[in-house]
C-alpha cells in the first residue's frame, strides 16, 4: 500500500476499531467457538494474488471476531484486566509507524532516551527510592512481560553469584506457593537445578502472604545443607488471590543471607502511584529489582512491563553482547544506555511512545482517579456479595479483584467439612462454567489453600458501575438456577 492508500485504509481501520469499542459489550465475552473453527473457514494455501483491504476487514468481522475473547469488553472480569486504552493505541500507532529497532542508543536515540525519561517519571510516581532512578545509579527499562523481567534479573543474580565463586548447582531460588509460575520457568531457563526451587508454603491465616519467618526457615535449612540462597521473588498482588507478601520481613531475610530480592507487582504495582496504596510496596527500598505490568492495570496495550534495577551493571554483565557490527562511538563513550544489554532479545520496540502518550493524554491525577475508580467498583461488587448470605468473600480484597464463592452447603447430615468443601467446589465450578458459557460476562477461577474461588477482576478500561451491578445480577441468576437444579436450598 502506498502512503495514500494507507491513509484511506488507515482512516477506515480506526473507524472500525472505534465502532468495535462502541459495540464490544454486544459480543459474548468469552469466545464461543470450537477448536479448529478457523482452519475450516480459511483457504488451505496463501493467496497468490493481492486481496483488497475491504475483503480482509470483511473476513475479520465474519471469521476473526467470533474467535475473539473480548478482553476490551466492559464485562470482562477474567484473569487480570488487559487495560488497553485509546491513548496507548495512539502511541502504538506511532511506534508501529516509525518501526524503529532500538537495540542501542545509536539505533534510535529518541527510543532510548524517551524510555529512560518515562521510567524516571514512573519511578517518581511510585516514590521508588533514588537508587532505582538513573540519577541514583539505577534505572528502568520497558520489557515485554514480567516473565522476561524475572528471567533477566535472575540471570543477573546468577552471574553475580557465580562471579563470587558459587557453583550453580548449589544456588537456590525462593518464592511462595502463590508466586507466579514465571519464577519457576525462569529458574529452569537459567540452569538452577529443579531440586533447588522452593515454593515456600503460605497460610490462610496470613492471607496467603509469604512471611519473613517462613522464608528464613527455608533458607536456614538450605544453608545447613550446604546450599547457597540466590534469589527471592516477593509478590505484591498474587495471581490467584492478590495477596501481598511481607516485603519488609522478606527484605531483611534477603539482605541477611545476601540474596537478590525481586518484587513482582505485575498487577498491583500500578495502584501504588496512589498515595493511599503506596504502603503496599513499603520495603521496596530493600529490593534489588521491582517490576509491574503496565499492560495489566496501567492503560497500556500489551506488551509493556516496567522493570527497575538498582544495579544495571549486574544486568549488563549477564546480558550484554558486543558484535562488531553494533560497535559505535556512543557506546564507546559510555555516556548512553544500550537497552539491548538489559533484556533477552537484541531487537526492541519503541514501547516508551505508548507509555508517554498515556501519561500525557491523561495526566497523573486522572490516572490515579481511574485506578481508584476500579478499586471502588471492586468494593461495590464486594458489598453486593457480602449482602447475600449464600455467597462469601474468601480472602481480603486489597485492590480491584474480589475472590468469592457460593458458601459450602449443609447438605450432608454428617456435617463433614471435607465433603461440604467438595460440594462447594463442584457448585462453584458449575456456576462459573454456566456464567461463562452464556457469555454476558467472563470470570475465571483460582484454588487458594485448597478452596475453589471465583475471581472477579474489575479494572477494564470501559467498565462502569452499571456493568458491575449487572454482572452481579447475572451471577445470582445462574446461581439460583443451579441451586434449583441440584435442589439444595438449605443455606
Ligand atoms: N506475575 C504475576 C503476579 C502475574 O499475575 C502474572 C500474570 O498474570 C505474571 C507475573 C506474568 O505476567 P506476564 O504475562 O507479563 O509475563
Amino acid at each position: 500500500l502506498d502512503a495514500e492508500e494507507f491513509r484511506r485504509h488507515g482512516h477506515k481501520m480506526i473507524d472500525y476499531i472505534a465502532d468495535y469499542y462502541n459495540s464490544v459489550d454486544k459480543y459474548p465475552v468469552r469466545s464461543q467457538v470450537e477448536p479448529g473453527y478457523l482452519r475450516r473457514l480459511l483457504p488451505e494455501t496463501a493467496p497468490n494474488q493481492p486481496e483488497t483491504v475491504d475483503r480482509i476487514i470483511g473476513d475479520v468481522t465474519s471469521h476473526i471476531i467470533p474467535g475473539i475473547t473480548h478482553w476490551m469488553s466492559p464485562n470482562h472480569y477474567a484473569y487480570f484486566p488487559s487495560s488497553g486504552s485509546t491513548a496507548s493505541f495512539l502511541g502504538e500507532m506511532l511506534s508501529a509507524g516509525f518501526n524503529v529497532v532500538g537495540f542501542n542508543w545509536m539505533s534510535s536515540p529518541a527510543a532510548t532516551e524517551l524510555e529512560s525519561v518515562v521510567m524516571d517519571w514512573l519511578a517518581k510516581m511510585l516514590c521508588l527510592p533514588a537508587q532505582f532512578h538513573f540519577s541514583g545509579g539505577g534505572g528502568g527499562v520497558l520489557q515485554g512481560t514480567t516473565c522476561e523481567a524475572i528471567l533477566c534479573t535472575l540471570a543477573a543474580a546468577r552471574d553475580r553469584a557465580i562471579a563470587r565463586g558459587s557453583d550453580i548447582s548449589r544456588l537456590v531460588v525462593y518464592g511462595s506457593d502463590q508466586t507466579h509460575c514465571s519464577l519457576k520457568k525462569a529458574a529452569q531457563i537459567v540452569g538452577i537445578p529443579t531440586s533447588n526451587f522452593r515454593a515456600v508454603s503460605t497460610r490462610f491465616s496470613d492471607s496467603f502472604a509469604l512471611t519473613g519467618a517462613s522464608l528464613d526457615r527455608a533458607v536456614v535449612a538450605d544453608e545447613a545443607a550446604g546450599l547457597v540462597p540466590l534469589f527471592v521473588c516477593a509478590t505484591v498482588g498474587t495471581t490467584s488471590s492478590t495477596a501481598v507478601d511481607r516485603l519488609l520481613e522478606i527484605g531483611e531475610v534477603a539482605s541477611r543471607h545476601k540474596m537478590w530480592m525481586h518484587i513482582d507487582a505485575a498487577y498491583a504495582g500500578s495502584a501504588c502511584i496512589c498515595p493511599e496504596f503506596r504502603h503496599f510496596i513499603d520495603g521496596v527500598e530493600l529490593a534489588d529489582s521491582f517490576s509491574f505490568n503496565a499492560h495489566k492495570w496501567f492503560f497500556n496495550n500489551l506488551d509493556c512491563c516496567c522493570l527497575w534495577v538498582k544495579n544495571p551493571a549486574a544486568l549488563v554483565a549477564a546480558l550484554s553482547t558486543d558484535p562488531e557490527y553494533l560497535k559505535n562511538k556512543a557506546t564507546e563513550s559510555r555516556q548512553v544506555v544500550d537497552y539491548k544489554d538489559w533484556q533477552i532479545a537484541l531487537s526492541r520496540r519503541f514501547r516508551a511512545l505508548k507509555m508517554w502518550t498515556v501519561i500525557r493524554c491523561h495526566g497523573v491525577a486522572n490516572l490515579r482517579k481511574f485506578l481508584r475508580g476500579h478499586v471502588r467498583l471492586a468494593k461495590v461488587f464486594e458489598g453486593l456479595v457480602r449482602l447475600d448470605r449464600r455467597f462469601e468473600v474468601v480472602v481480603p480484597r486489597y485492590f480491584s479483584t474480589v475472590c468469592f464463592r457460593l458458601r459450602p452447603v449443609r447438605a450432608v447430615r454428617t456435617g463433614d467439612e471435607e465433603v461440604e468443601e467438595e460440594i462447594a467446589s463442584g457448585l462453584n465450578r458449575r456456576l462459573l462454567e454456566s456464567v461463562n458459557a452464556e457469555g454476558r460476562i467472563y470470570m475465571t477461577h483460582a484454588v487458594v489453600g485448597g478452596v475453589y474461588v471465583i475471581r472477579f477482576a474489575a479494572g477494564g478500561t470501559l467498565t462502569e458501575e452499571r456493568h458491575v451491578r449487572t454482572a452481579w445480577l447475572v451471577i445470582k441468576e445462574h446461581a439460583e438456577k443451579l441451586i434449583d437444579d441440584v435442589d439444595i436450598l438449605n443455606w
